[in-house]
């Protein structure tokens, strides 16, 4: 044997194994430093990552996300592109507060100030320094390649700096304002909820609540009362109107109540009026012992006729829609709970509870006092805090507001210059900028960005716009400023630039969003004078990154972003609050093109949930599938539809990965037999080859073709979808076709140059979305070209020849159909048949011998194929479209009275039929199996005669030595010597053929024992 040129493969690959070896040889080799040299200079691919909240570790959701990003700076790096590679952290607000407060045991703000706000700051910064740790470790593993170290932190003080800024130019602009309204509000944290936080996934949650039908006694009308609905008894002692619609008809049944006709339409009334002569009817109020405010009838167009009485109780200071109507109709506005959801102390027998603990209370104070009409359950969809889980209520409060009546016109002519895929996410942008209302700011909370907001008794608003101007203006306690962060910020009073005297901070920190939203400008250095290495690490970035603060021309460079990648939800999220500040700030786009996906659900289609018990943990998914199958997983999924993950899909995908590995190992069994040796010049393939080389040639370069188009459109399914169909091609038919090409005496050069060209050059089209075993398949086959496939940089190859192409797709398509009819016919594929024809793939046919070998046929002719055409509607899809005509349509393919269309359709009673909507069926004449598609028809002549029968025989045998020698271990250079049964002696008709195919150089006839082999 020759010596051994590649190094041998196992059957299948250990994906775990082989990627913490890859990953080694990595961090040994600098790979990705020596990536990052070549490209410097090189054109500029600017990616901004959007950050990930650092208060966990990596779980399957965000991996998918990462793996995105990774494969398209992996593309653009291998297309020579210079890129920065600064991954991200989001590292304050509820997200991480709630977390401290679990791990601490506290309940409640009063909780958090009593353990101190200082050492409460340093516990929230662990958590952070903790995650980020975890998820850079786990990032890795995922072969996700950043310049980890340099991450931008969201909670330096640099950043907020940034934020600070940003917010004194909104307040230069007067977009700034303290409003006064209700809001959705999560009495455990505390704080209202801004509009686009509750659109984030997993707020809206199925919750049953009580279902109330009450009455509401008429002042003036004795006897007679109004009846409205609730699902939240805690606002009725804040009831203060009733709302009809004035277009709408009400009635009065003989027991007094009044209610929306519309609604019972089959009740008797005794009188009926409009809406409108309702108005202004007074009443008394559930509870006008406890409160006693005004109560009286108002009009609302928007009174619902769907659900309810067609009354609606009316209790603006619980209601986002009450509040406005109480501006609208001068109504008194009461407001029942605190901060924490709990009634205030004038609520007398109330005082103190919860909005839950109440509910029962006043549904039985209602029974009491004869109100009570109806109590049950309803089940509805209702929102919950993001982060704790805690019901909703609205609540009025005071809330800083950006008003965004000035900028939407502006942000929607940004988000136009965008390009978006799945393109209907744009549109979703543009619907939310036109729906959007004020950007609530504000939260009444401890680890976050400090709103720079100094509101002076006289008057006048200060904002302050940096630390310096902080600095400048500051009274007292300087020395003490850790962090720009509460509390140390809050014991720094200002002096008003009005009136000059000393000013103290709001207590209120910044949404998010606002922390995420400004990383194009802190991270990139926008409009800072100077370059300052490790300038970003600052405040509670200290000594966690060695990121610099680049000065304003490195901004002009990197800004905007080329693309930007997450998920649907940060439509409303990051896309939107980054949109937002770069509009404010320089008028235009952040970013060029984004990428968003939909989300990631079990492999059944459940959410994940770690209390199901089916979440998966990024480490568990790395220990039994590897990330290889992981990325194909996630980089498989149109970003369109939900991706179900799991367990069950990643065997398939390690199933499939074989079809490739397998090819390779093919390839270095026989080439280490042949001592074929590559070289990397050899790339440029020329001169002559066979038919079938030049075909996969061709078909290689196709792919290449394929993939950069998925690629530069960011559709890493289509670059999946043409590896699997490439590899079939390489496998199924290239190999298969050209076995013997490789094991005959001195093996044919051509065919080992053909494959090893073709493999080699679809590692380098998948190293960004399989990187590890690409990168070890590629170390594995070039022994003298780039050390890494990630070094290789991207195939250039010429336009693909494709009317080859389409002459050995159709092929490909007239065996398939002959495999179809035979399974129809019952004849296994080892049995050859007499003859097959074929109509409709003119091109194939000068393959004729090709087909004839490929469907095991003895001869194949191209002419018309005698068959009976039976069309019967598919019912489940063409009865809900054609409904009453289908009828028609039905008679009409019945009695053969249709049309056959070149693409696959029919035409029948005058309705065009899509290929799904038929069920097409050929009978041939006697003895022949019929198979149609695409315009191309097969029959398979299947009556079988003596001599065919034998060589049936004879392709079992073969099968079964070939079997036996792979059991027994033997290698596939071994020779050896073949007993048969005498029965079997016929088959020695074919002796030589059976010792070609089994590698015999002997048969003996011995007895009536079954075959066996002896290796010699
Ligand atoms: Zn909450
Ligand atoms: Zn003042």
């Amino acid at each position: 044997m020759a010596e051994q040129v590649f190094q041998q493969l196992p059957t299948v690959p250990d994906h775990p194994a082989l990627e913490e070896a890859v990953l080694e040889t990595w961090e040994r080799e600098g790979t990705f430093e020596a990536l990052r040299e070549q490209n410097r200079g090189g054109p500029k691919y600017s990616f901004v990552d959007g950050p990930v909240t650092a208060n966990k570790t990596l779980g399957v959701h965000t991996a998918w996300g990462r793996t995105l990003k990774d494969v398209f700076q992996r593309y653009k790096a291998l297309r020579g592109f210079d890129q920065r590679y600064q991954n991200g952290f989001d590292c304050q607000g509820l997200w991480i507060e709630v977390g401290v407060e679990r791990e601490l045991g506290l309940n409640s703000k009063r909780d958090i100030e009593a353990f101190g706000l200082e050492e409460f700051a340093r516990k929230c910064r662990d958590v952070v320094v903790w995650s980020s740790t975890e998820l850079i470790a786990g990032c890795k593993r995922l072969g996700q390649w950043m310049d980890w170290g340099n991450d931008y932190y969201t909670f330096s003080d640099t950043n907020i700096e940034y934020v600070w800024r940003m917010l004194k130019t909104v307040q230069e602009r007067d977009w700034l304002y303290l409003g006064h309204r209700s809001t959705e509000w999560c009495p455990r944290c505390g704080t209202s909820i801004s509009q686009h936080e509750l659109a984030m996934s997993g707020v809206y949650q199925d919750k049953a609540d009580p279902s109330l039908y009450v009455r509401l006694r008429l002042d003036d009308r004795p006897g007679e009362s109004l009846v409205v609905w609730t699902t939240t008894p805690w606002t009725l002692p804040a009831n203060v109107a009733a709302a009809v619609n004035p277009e709408a008809e009400y009635g009065l049944r003989s027991n007094g109540e009044w209610v929306a006709v519309a609604r019972y339409p089959d009740d008797e009334f005794t009188e009926r009026l409009r809406g409108a002569d309702m108005v202004g009817w007074t009443y008394s109020g559930p509870f006008d012992e406890i409160v006693r405010p005004a109560h009286r009838v108002i009009p609302w167009e928007d009174v619902s006729m769907d659900e309810g009485t067609g009354i609606v109780h009316i209790a603006p200071g619980c209601g986002g829609e009450d509040f406005e109507l109480s501006r609208v109709h001068d109504l008194e506005v009461i407001t029942p709970v605190d901060e924490s959801g709990r009634f205030y102390e004038e609520f007398g027998w109330l005082k103190g509870l919860s909005t839950v603990e109440a509910a029962d209370q006043i549904i039985g104070a209602l029974g009491g006092k004869g109100l009570l009409v109806e109590a049950g359950l309803y089940k509805h969809r209702y929102p919950h805090c993001w982060r704790c889980d805690t019901p909703l209520i609205f609540r009025i409060a005071d809330d800083w507001f950006i008003s965004v009546r000035d900028l939407r016109q502006q942000m929607l002519d940004a988000n136009a210059t965008v390009e978006w895929t799945p393109e209907y996410m744009g549109k979703r942008m543009d619907d939310w900028l036109r729906n959007m209302g004020d950007w609530n700011i504000s939260r009444r909370r401890y680890y976050g960005l400090p709103l720079p907001f100094y509101p002076c008794n006289c008057g006048h608003l200060n904002v302050i716009g940096s630390r310096a101007e902080l600095e400048e203006r500051a009274v007292e306690g300087l020395d003490q400023l850790e962090e720009l962060r509460r509390p140390w910020i809050d014991r720094v009073p200002i002096r008003c630039e009005k009136c000059g005297d000393s000013v103290t901070r709001i207590v209120e920190v910044g949404d998010v969003w606002l922390d995420a939203g400004i990383v194009p400008f802190s991270t990139l250095g926008w409009e800072n004078p100077e370059f300052v290495p490790q300038g970003y690490a600052t405040g509670a970035a200290r000594g966690l990154t060695t990121a610099d603060l680049p000065d304003h021309a490195y901004w002009e460079e990197w800004f905007p972003a080329s693309w930007v990648s997450e998920m649907r939800e940060q439509i409303r999220l990051w896309f939107y609050s980054q949109l937002f500040m770069s509009v404010v700030l320089v008028q235009r786009a952040p970013f060029e093109r984004v990428l968003g996906y939909e989300k990631m659900l079990d492999e059944e289609g459940r959410e994940m949930h770690g209390s199901w018990g089916n979440m998966i943990e990024a480490e568990d998914a790395f220990a039994r599938m590897g990330a290889d199958v992981m990325r194909w997983q996630y980089c498989a999924q149109p970003p369109d539809r939900n991706l179900l993950f799991g367990f069950g899909p990643a065997d398939a995908i390690k199933r499939e990965f074989l079809t490739l590995w397998n090819s390779v190992k093919f390839f270095v069994e026989y080439a280490n037999i042949e001592g074929f040796r590559p070289s990397w010049e050899a790339l440029n393939l020329e001169g002559d080859l066979a038919p079938l080389d030049r075909w996969l040639v061709e078909r290689t370069h196709a792919f290449v073709a394929d993939a950069e188009a998925g690629y530069e459109s960011y559709l890493s399914v289509d670059v999946m979808r043409a590896y699997v169909a490439y590899v079939d091609d390489l496998s199924n038919w290239y190999i298969r076709r050209s076995r013997p090409r490789f094991w005959q005496s001195g093996g044919d050069p051509a065919a080992f140059q053909t494959l090893w060209y073709a493999i080699v050059q679809t590692l380098r089209v998948m190293a960004p979305i399989l990187p590890f075993i690409t990168d070890h398949l590629w170390r594995t086959l070039v022994l003298d070209g780039p050390e890494s496939v990630h070094l290789a940089g991207w195939p250039e190859v010429p336009e693909p020849d494709r009317v080859l192409l389409d002459e050995v797709a159709d092929v490909r398509r007239v065996v398939t159909l002959a495999h179809q009819a035979r399974a129809t016919a019952g004849m296994k594929l080892r049995q050859p048949l007499r003859g097959l024809v074929v109509e409709g793939a003119p091109s194939a046919c000068t393959h004729a011998d090709e087909i004839a070998d490929e469907a095991n046929v003895k001869s194949v002719e191209f002419g018309t194929v005698e068959a009976e055409l039976r069309v019967k509607p598919n019912l489940p899809v063409l009865g809900p479209r054609l409904g009453k005509v289908l009828r028609d349509v039905q008679q009409a393919l019945q009695s053969g009275a249709f049309e056959e269309l070149p693409d696959g359709r029919f035409r029948a009673a005058g309705h065009d039929l899509e290929p799904d909507e038929v069920l097409v069926e050929r009978l041939g004449s006697d003895g022949f199996a019929v198979a149609s598609a695409d315009g191309v028809t097969v029959a398979l002549d299947t009556s079988l005669d003596d001599d065919l029968i034998l060589e049936g025989r004879v392709r079992d045998l073969i099968r079964q030595v070939n079997t036996m020698r792979k059991e027994q271990g033997l290698a596939i250079t071994d020779r050896i010597v073949l007993t048969l049964p005498s029965d079997l002696e016929p088959l020695l008709r074919w002796e030589d053929r059976i010792k070609g195919e089994v590698l015999a150089v002997e048969i003996r006839v011995d007895g009536d024992a079954a075959p066996s082999i002896a290796r010699v």
